[in-house]
């Protein structure tokens, strides 16, 4: 009964009677039910023996040897035998083709694959196996909920971060007379840091109760095994994580800290062109054009050039390059304090370098600058645990930027609990063996 074709096609309880070209070269398989189960009815299990009617199925299959092929199964209607059941009559069925299947089941499992494990787009996968955008969304969301585990593996450093889904969207308030917000949606992410399961999951809004949520259902065991969170500055996270995981250590890396600094110098810039100059900054004005190289780190640039840009600054007009220089200093005490993470800092150094900062900030009657030094203090402890362990969220970072990229070639998501599938796949690939160069 098993010849060569049937061993070729290797679909499981179909024997191939013979291969055909239809008037355009394509080949043309007629197929034959080669499986005994199949003459079974699928409610009470009885075998056949009456037919009722012949009818022939045409499963749309991937290709063969790279070429498209068309499957013709002619397969039989049974009678069940059996008088009291309710499926009086049944047509036959093969794991790989199963009744009303107008699609092999591995060339659906193959749609859903090439968008959960090949990173391809819905669109794309669907062209690329002749089938249509529904098919591969359902094929997609049964594979993933397939090969996604369902509860993460133990993680000693978990990583808190949020990401914007979609735009902001506002409208007019009529009778506030005011612009709302109708639209303004985040995901808070759980990403593993310290293994490589990638993006754990996502919830949906920013809030206490979102993170708390999510952290409760894990098993005490998991949580137990929490080391360390590293969060950005945001109160929501801290608050959660004080609550559900008293014991982890909570960190606030660099980058958050840096982008803070920076932007304290470039308001302090801003409000002294305003206010000395009467308008915005233009590319005329000195402080204007050193706007990037301000917010850059002294110890990645060339020294001349730190040199140039002090002098740039003296020379300016002091009500103009005093303050500037003022928070530019400040910046730069604060990145040689954060560079001391990962060096094993004695205590003495880092609070040496502290009180600079401090002692910098309070010298000067910049607001700005008053309160990145409130901030720094309230975070200090979380701070201080950075320079101290070196965990950062960088792995977070990392993963906002598949979610962006995700949501980008999609060209936006309507659904977030697809949203949530996707990027968990797009963010997982990896950790699930699905980038081996092999
Ligand atoms: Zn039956």
């Amino acid at each position: 009964m098993v010849n060569d074709t049937t061993r070729l096609l290797g679909l499981d309880g179909l024997v191939a009677e013979r291969v055909e070209l239809d008037a355009t070269g394509v080949p043309v398989v007629h197929l034959a039910t080669g499986c005994e189960q199949a003459r079974c009815c699928p409610q009470c299990g009885q075998r056949a023996v009456r037919i009722k009617q012949w009818t022939t199925t045409r499963p749309r299959d991937l290709p063969v040897g790279g070429r498209p092929v068309r499957l013709r199964w002619r397969k039989r209607r049974w009678y069940c035998p059996t008088p009291a059941c309710p499926r009086q009559s049944f047509t036959e069925h093969v794991a790989q083709v199963p009744a009303r299947a107008r699609l092999t089941t591995r060339l659906r499992q193959a749609a859903g694959a090439a968008v959960a494990d090949g990173g391809r787009t819905i669109v794309q996968a669907a062209r690329d196996h002749g089938v249509s955008w529904p098919v591969v969304a359902g094929a997609f969301t049964a594979h993933a909920t397939k090969v996604l585990p369902a509860e993460p593996e133990p993680v000693t450093v978990l990583g808190i971060d949020e990401v914007r889904r979609g735009k902001p969207r506002w409208a007019w308030d009529e009778q506030a007379g005011s612009w709302t917000t109708t639209a303004d949606r985040w995901h808070v992410g759980f990403v593993d840091l310290s293994g490589g399961q990638g993006l754990l999951a996502q919830v949906e809004g920013r809030t206490t109760v979102a993170v708390t949520g999510w952290l409760t259902d894990r098993p005490p065991v998991w949580r137990d095994q929490v080391q360390a969170v590293a969060i950005d500055m945001c109160t929501v996270f801290k608050s959660a994580v004080r609550q559900v995981l008293p014991h982890a250590l909570l960190v606030v890396d660099h980058f958050h800290v840096v982008q803070l600094a920076n932007r304290a110098v470039t308001e302090v810039r801003r409000r002294v062109t305003l206010t000395q100059r009467g308008r915005r900054g233009r590319g005329a004005d000195p402080e204007w054009r050193m706007r990037n190289r301000l917010t850059r780190s002294a110890a990645r640039m060339p020294g001349k050039h730190v040199d140039r840009l002090v002098d740039t600054l003296e020379a300016l007009p002091a009500p103009i390059g005093a303050p500037i220089l003022a928070a530019w200093n400040a910046k730069e005490d604060l990145l040689d304090l954060l560079a001391t993470a990962r060096t094993q800092p004695d205590r003495e150094q880092i609070h040496r370098l502290l009180h600079r900062f401090y002692a910098r900030c309070a010298a000067t009657d910049l607001p700005e600058l008053h309160r990145l030094a409130t901030t720094i203090e309230t975070w200090w402890p979380q701070i201080q645990a950075f320079l101290t362990t070196g965990i950062t969220n960088a792995g977070s970072e990392g993963t906002n930027r598949v979610i962006k990229t995700v949501a980008r070639d999609a060209y936006g998501f309507r659904n977030p609990e697809n949203q949530r599938l996707r990027t968990r796949t797009a963010t997982t690939r990896r950790h699930r063996g699905q980038l081996n160069p092999a």
